[in-house]
């Protein structure tokens, strides 16, 4: 079971840290992870006053969706995982914002199967390999294909890299000058460790977990329990 006074409690210690890095905590959208936790996680965050919820897995965010049915009324899903393109078609009926966009092949299959979506390009700016996101040098071209293929392009996505977080602050920094270069205004980007500097270098979207829910179980938990 969730503690849904403790997800509250939580809410105000995140809104605070928010401000305290400078930004608005009305403005600043909180996207609630609430990967490898169960489905009254959401409810939690729903409870709370929160309405964006996110997930890094298909099967898992669509398991969750289907576990809330109508209590889930109010949400709005957000995919922030690595995408694998034959996931797009069972996810379009459930997922508003899609946080991952790092591949031509992926704007196509949206464009197909969710024409129009709301849609941020990842970028891999930490430089780091085994993160997503397409390289830096890319995101131009990856948006306007995107554009051109009638997805709503809202702005860039990044994940910092692993670490203290100030290390993360040059990759966020830039993402800022690609996205103003752009011309979009959304930057997600941020999570529990790296909120700060992100809020710090304008992040308009940050993706959050554990500050919200406190540490996660583990896989096993949720495989062996189910959501
Ligand atoms: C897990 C995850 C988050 C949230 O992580 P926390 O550290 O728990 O806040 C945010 N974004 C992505 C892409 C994730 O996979």
């Amino acid at each position: 079971m969730i503690d849904r006074a403790g997800v509250a409690r939580r809410l105000e210690a995140l809104r605070a840290r928010i401000e305290a890095a400078g930004g608005d905590p009305e403005a600043v959208r909180i996207v609630a992870v609430t990967k490898e936790l169960p489905a009254d996680a959401a409810l939690a965050a729903l409870a709370a006053g929160l309405r964006d919820v996110g997930e890094n897995r298909a099967q898992e965010l669509l398991a969750k969706h289907d576990a809330l049915g109508p209590r889930g009324g109010d949400a709005i899903w957000h995919f922030v995982g690595r995408l694998q393109t034959n996931k797009v078609r069972s996810l379009a009926p459930v997922v508003s914002f899609w946080h991952s966009v790092d591949r031509p092949s992926l704007v196509a299959e949206l464009a197909h199967r969710a024409p129009g979506a709301a849609v941020l390009v990842q970028v891999n700016v930490s430089g780091e390999t085994q993160k997503g996101g397409c390289p830096p040098a890319d995101a131009a071209a990856l948006v306007a294909r995107a554009r051109d293929a009638g997805l709503d392009v809202r702005g860039l996505m990044a994940v910092g890299p692993t670490g203290p977080p100030e290390l993360a602050r040059p990759g966020f920094r830039s993402l800022r000058g690609l996205a103003d270069g752009l011309g979009l205004p959304e930057r997600s980007m941020g999570m529990t460790d790296d909120l700060d500097v992100a809020v710090q270098e304008g992040a308009t979207m940050i993706r959050v977990g554990r500050a919200l829910f406190g540490s996660r179980p583990g896989r096993h938990a949720i495989t062996a329990g189910g959501p």
